[in-house]
């Protein structure tokens, strides 16, 4: 999941600015002179605002970017006790389909629409619906295993085509080592295991959550769908955006 790409998307709220991470040796003095904020916490706030804005569709996907933003500013000031084996053209752990919030759905249609070059935007579209096709009536560990012929519809041989709208897994996901990475994919075991820092990981799933709260106590569908089902889902619609503004309005369309 490590390429580098410039975001083209403008006008964002700024980011909300990097905080400690618990559980990152090195830290104590920083966590000290930052003003502690729970994650959860704070997007569940975020979120919640944005959600009772006037109009709710682009405070909602800002947002979404803001919480982007602010994870990889977060990983990028932490840094960890050993270094990260990840890069650019380093990408065994893209051939899966990840867990993500209706957010990052809508936030990845977003740039699609509005970023990608057209022919680009329909060749992912092309992808994502066959895709959709292969892992049709499959559960999460089937589509698991079926990882190794059925990579993210997003990558391509230059890396990550939706780099700036990736979800939240997808840049808190990292390893020490990528051979741990290489032989869960190619080898014999698909649960080798992949040598990480646990607070990495935890931070943005508290995001998530405190976001996936906001959605519910809203009366909003909430929690996690299979990136790829849930792109086909809202693309087959016609007009996500459409599909989007039923969602704020309580129409439950990821599960219908
Ligand atoms: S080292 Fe592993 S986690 Fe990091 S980019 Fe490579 S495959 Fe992904
Ligand atoms: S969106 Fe897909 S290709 Fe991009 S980083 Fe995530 S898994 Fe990899």
């Amino acid at each position: 999941m490590a390429t580098r790409k410039r975001s083209r998307r403008t006008g964002h709220r700024k980011s909300s600015g990097a905080q400690p991470l618990r559980g990152l040796p090195g830290h104590a003095a920083k966590r000290r002179s930052a003003a502690p904020s729970a994650p959860f916490e704070q997007w569940r706030a975020i979120l919640s605002r944005a959600l009772c804005a006037r109009e709710p569709e682009q405070e909602v996907l800002a947002a979404v970017q803001s919480a982007m933003e602010h994870l990889d500013a977060t990983l990028a000031a932490n840094i960890p006790p050993k270094p990260l084996d990840c890069e650019r053209g380093c990408h065994f752990c893209c051939h899966t389909h990840v867990s993500v919030t209706p957010l990052e759905t809508f936030a990845m249609l977003d740039y699609m629409d509005a970023c990608m070059e057209p022919a680009d935007r329909d060749a992912a579209v092309s992808r994502i619906l066959a895709l959709c096709e292969d892992i049709r009536g499959k559960g999460h560990r089937e589509i698991y295993e079926m990882r190794r012929v059925t990579a993210c519809a997003f990558l391509r041989e230059e890396g990550c085509q939706n780099y700036p709208a990736r979800p939240i897994i997808c840049r808190s996901w990292h390893c020490v080592n990528r051979t741990y990475c290489q032989m869960a994919l190619t080898g014999d075991d698909s649960d080798a295991v992949i040598e990480n820092f646990p607070a990495r990981l935890d931070y943005g799933e508290q995001m998530q959550r405190g976001m996936l709260c906001a959605l519910e106590e809203q009366g909003i569908e909430s929690g996690l769908v299979i990136s790829t089902k849930a792109l086909g889902k809202m693309l087959r619609t016609g007009d996500w955006r459409r599909a989007f503004r039923a969602w704020l309005s309580g129409d439950h369309v990821f599960s219908r």
